[in-house]
Protein backbone atom coordinates (compact mmCIF):
# COMPACT_ATOMS: atom_id res chain seq x y z
CA UNK A 1 0.00 0.00 0.00
CA UNK A 2 1.25 3.71 -0.75
CA UNK A 3 1.69 5.80 2.15
CA UNK A 4 1.02 9.63 1.55
CA UNK A 5 1.35 12.44 3.48
CA UNK A 6 -0.78 15.13 4.51
CA UNK A 7 0.16 18.24 6.64
CA UNK A 8 -2.59 20.12 8.42
CA UNK A 9 -1.48 24.35 8.54
CA UNK A 10 -3.34 25.96 10.67
CA UNK A 11 -2.18 30.38 10.85
CA UNK A 12 -4.63 32.56 12.79
CA UNK A 13 -7.29 29.83 13.60
CA UNK A 14 -7.85 29.08 9.87
CA UNK A 15 -6.33 26.10 8.15
CA UNK A 16 -4.86 25.76 4.81
CA UNK A 17 -6.60 22.95 1.93
CA UNK A 18 -5.74 22.90 -1.59
CA UNK A 19 -7.91 21.99 -4.70
CA UNK A 20 -6.03 19.50 -6.97
CA UNK A 21 -5.23 20.41 -10.54
CA UNK A 22 -7.18 20.04 -13.50
CA UNK A 23 -5.73 17.16 -15.55
CA UNK A 24 -4.70 15.34 -11.89
CA UNK A 25 -6.35 12.49 -10.65
CA UNK A 26 -9.02 13.84 -8.18
CA UNK A 27 -9.43 16.77 -10.36
CA UNK A 28 -11.17 19.71 -8.50
CA UNK A 29 -11.16 17.85 -5.15
CA UNK A 30 -10.12 19.37 -1.99
CA UNK A 31 -7.02 18.00 0.03
CA UNK A 32 -4.28 18.82 2.99
CA UNK A 33 -1.28 18.84 0.68
CA UNK A 34 1.49 16.31 0.81
CA UNK A 35 2.92 13.74 -1.07
CA UNK A 36 4.10 10.19 -1.61
CA UNK A 37 6.94 9.18 0.39
CA UNK A 38 10.01 7.90 -1.02
CA UNK A 39 12.06 5.01 -0.37
CA UNK A 40 13.85 6.07 2.67
CA UNK A 41 12.16 9.01 3.75
CA UNK A 42 10.83 9.36 6.59
CA UNK A 43 6.75 10.91 6.24
CA UNK A 44 8.01 14.44 8.32
CA UNK A 45 11.25 14.69 5.83
CA UNK A 46 8.45 13.28 3.08
CA UNK A 47 5.81 16.31 4.09
CA UNK A 48 8.52 19.32 4.36
CA UNK A 49 9.69 18.20 0.97
CA UNK A 50 6.51 17.87 -0.87
CA UNK A 51 5.40 21.51 1.00
CA UNK A 52 9.07 22.83 -0.27
CA UNK A 53 7.54 21.88 -4.17
CA UNK A 54 4.55 22.50 -4.33
CA UNK A 55 4.31 26.02 -2.53
CA UNK A 56 7.85 27.14 -2.28
CA UNK A 57 7.52 27.14 1.70
CA UNK A 58 9.49 26.17 4.10
CA UNK A 59 7.50 24.08 7.52
CA UNK A 60 8.42 22.68 10.73
CA UNK A 61 6.22 19.78 11.03
CA UNK A 62 4.97 18.79 14.36
CA UNK A 63 2.66 16.09 15.77
CA UNK A 64 0.87 13.07 13.97
CA UNK A 65 -2.75 13.15 13.88
CA UNK A 66 -3.87 10.02 12.12
CA UNK A 67 -3.61 7.79 9.63
CA UNK A 68 -6.49 7.12 6.80
CA UNK A 69 -6.61 4.32 4.25
CA UNK A 70 -8.68 4.93 0.91
CA UNK A 71 -8.95 2.19 -1.77
CA UNK A 72 -8.54 4.59 -4.85
CA UNK A 73 -9.52 3.18 -7.92
CA UNK A 74 -5.95 3.97 -9.40
CA UNK A 75 -4.80 2.98 -6.47
CA UNK A 76 -4.65 1.97 -2.84
CA UNK A 77 -3.38 4.89 -0.11
CA UNK A 78 -2.88 5.35 3.76
CA UNK A 79 -2.75 8.81 4.53
CA UNK A 80 -0.47 9.90 7.61
CA UNK A 81 -1.39 13.57 8.45
CA UNK A 82 0.60 15.57 10.48
CA UNK A 83 0.07 18.91 11.46
CA UNK A 84 2.52 21.60 10.06
CA UNK A 85 3.68 25.04 10.96
CA UNK A 86 4.80 27.30 8.16
CA UNK A 87 8.02 29.23 8.79
CA UNK A 88 9.03 30.96 5.57
CA UNK A 89 8.31 31.75 1.98
CA UNK A 90 5.05 33.27 0.21
CA UNK A 91 2.69 30.54 -0.99
CA UNK A 92 2.92 29.65 -4.69
CA UNK A 93 0.63 27.34 -6.67
CA UNK A 94 3.24 25.02 -8.60
CA UNK A 95 1.22 22.09 -8.06
CA UNK A 96 -2.43 23.18 -7.18
CA UNK A 97 -5.34 25.32 -9.05
CA UNK A 98 -6.51 27.37 -5.62
CA UNK A 99 -5.59 27.42 -2.17
CA UNK A 100 -7.85 28.68 0.93
CA UNK A 101 -7.27 29.50 4.12
CA UNK A 102 -10.95 28.19 6.06
CA UNK A 103 -11.95 28.63 9.05
CA UNK A 104 -12.58 25.15 11.06
CA UNK A 105 -16.65 25.17 10.78
CA UNK A 106 -15.97 26.03 7.14
CA UNK A 107 -14.11 22.96 6.27
CA UNK A 108 -17.65 20.57 5.88
CA UNK A 109 -18.36 23.08 2.85
CA UNK A 110 -15.62 21.27 0.68
CA UNK A 111 -15.56 18.46 -1.57
CA UNK A 112 -12.67 16.56 0.07
CA UNK A 113 -10.82 13.88 -1.56
CA UNK A 114 -11.80 10.32 -0.15
CA UNK A 115 -8.64 9.84 2.34
CA UNK A 116 -8.62 12.91 3.77
CA UNK A 117 -12.44 13.49 5.03
CA UNK A 118 -11.76 11.14 8.45
CA UNK A 119 -8.81 13.73 8.70
CA UNK A 120 -11.43 16.35 8.33
CA UNK A 121 -13.25 14.36 10.82
CA UNK A 122 -10.82 14.50 13.63
CA UNK A 123 -10.09 17.79 13.29
CA UNK A 124 -13.63 18.67 13.91
CA UNK A 125 -13.33 16.26 17.02
CA UNK A 126 -10.43 18.00 18.31
CA UNK A 127 -9.62 21.48 19.76
CA UNK A 128 -8.22 23.53 17.90
CA UNK A 129 -5.53 26.06 19.34
CA UNK A 130 -7.59 29.09 18.54
CA UNK A 131 -10.36 27.62 21.35
CA UNK A 132 -12.45 27.35 18.32
CA UNK A 133 -15.05 24.12 18.40
CA UNK A 134 -17.26 23.12 15.54
CA UNK A 135 -21.11 22.78 15.72
CA UNK A 136 -21.45 20.02 12.78
CA UNK A 137 -24.69 20.80 11.40
CA UNK A 138 -27.54 18.56 11.71
CA UNK A 139 -27.21 14.78 10.60
CA UNK A 140 -23.57 15.75 9.50
CA UNK A 141 -21.85 13.38 12.07
CA UNK A 142 -23.99 10.48 11.45
CA UNK A 143 -23.43 10.37 7.99
CA UNK A 144 -19.61 10.79 8.06
CA UNK A 145 -19.57 8.09 10.72
CA UNK A 146 -22.14 5.96 8.57
CA UNK A 147 -19.31 6.89 5.59
CA UNK A 148 -15.94 5.76 7.65
CA UNK A 149 -18.31 2.55 8.85
CA UNK A 150 -18.56 1.86 5.84
CA UNK A 151 -15.28 2.30 4.14
CA UNK A 152 -13.56 0.98 7.48
CA UNK A 153 -15.95 -2.69 7.41
CA UNK A 154 -14.47 -2.68 3.83
CA UNK A 155 -11.17 -2.42 4.89
CA UNK A 156 -11.06 -5.21 7.71
CA UNK A 157 -10.24 -1.87 10.42
CA UNK A 158 -10.83 -3.31 13.92
CA UNK A 159 -13.89 -2.74 16.25
CA UNK A 160 -13.56 -1.12 19.23
CA UNK A 161 -14.46 -3.60 21.86
CA UNK A 162 -16.37 -1.18 23.72
CA UNK A 163 -17.99 0.96 21.73
CA UNK A 164 -18.51 -0.80 18.54
CA UNK A 165 -17.23 1.53 15.74
CA UNK A 166 -14.40 1.14 13.70
CA UNK A 167 -11.14 2.44 15.20
CA UNK A 168 -8.57 4.61 13.84
CA UNK A 169 -4.62 4.35 13.41
CA UNK A 170 -2.68 5.56 15.35
CA UNK A 171 1.03 6.05 16.15
CA UNK A 172 2.37 6.28 19.93
CA UNK A 173 4.18 9.63 20.47
CA UNK A 174 6.04 8.72 23.60
CA UNK A 175 6.64 6.16 26.48
CA UNK A 176 8.51 2.94 25.14
CA UNK A 177 6.52 2.35 22.42
CA UNK A 178 7.13 5.61 21.02
CA UNK A 179 6.52 5.15 17.24
CA UNK A 180 4.64 2.36 16.61
CA UNK A 181 0.91 2.17 14.88
CA UNK A 182 -1.48 1.19 17.59
CA UNK A 183 -5.61 1.26 16.84
CA UNK A 184 -7.60 3.53 19.58
CA UNK A 185 -11.30 4.26 19.79
CA UNK A 186 -12.45 7.31 17.95
CA UNK A 187 -14.50 8.27 20.76
CA UNK A 188 -10.94 9.18 23.12
CA UNK A 189 -10.62 10.69 25.32
CA UNK A 190 -13.82 8.99 26.59
CA UNK A 191 -13.05 5.61 25.53
CA UNK A 192 -9.51 4.55 26.03
CA UNK A 193 -9.56 1.20 24.31
CA UNK A 194 -6.85 0.39 22.55
CA UNK A 195 -6.16 -2.86 19.81
CA UNK A 196 -2.17 -3.54 19.09
CA UNK A 197 -2.00 -2.67 15.30
ZN1 LIG B 1 -14.38 2.78 22.34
Amino acid sequence: MKQVTAAVIEKDGKILIAQRKAGDTLAGKWEFPGGKIEPGETPEACLRRELMEEFGVDTKIGEFICASKFEYKHMPIELLAYRAEHLSGEFKLNDHDRIEWVAPADLVKYDFCSADIPVVELLLAAPFSTGEKLIMPPGMKEALAAREKQRALADNDPLCPACKTPMVLRIAQSGPDAGAKFWGCRNYPQCRATIKA
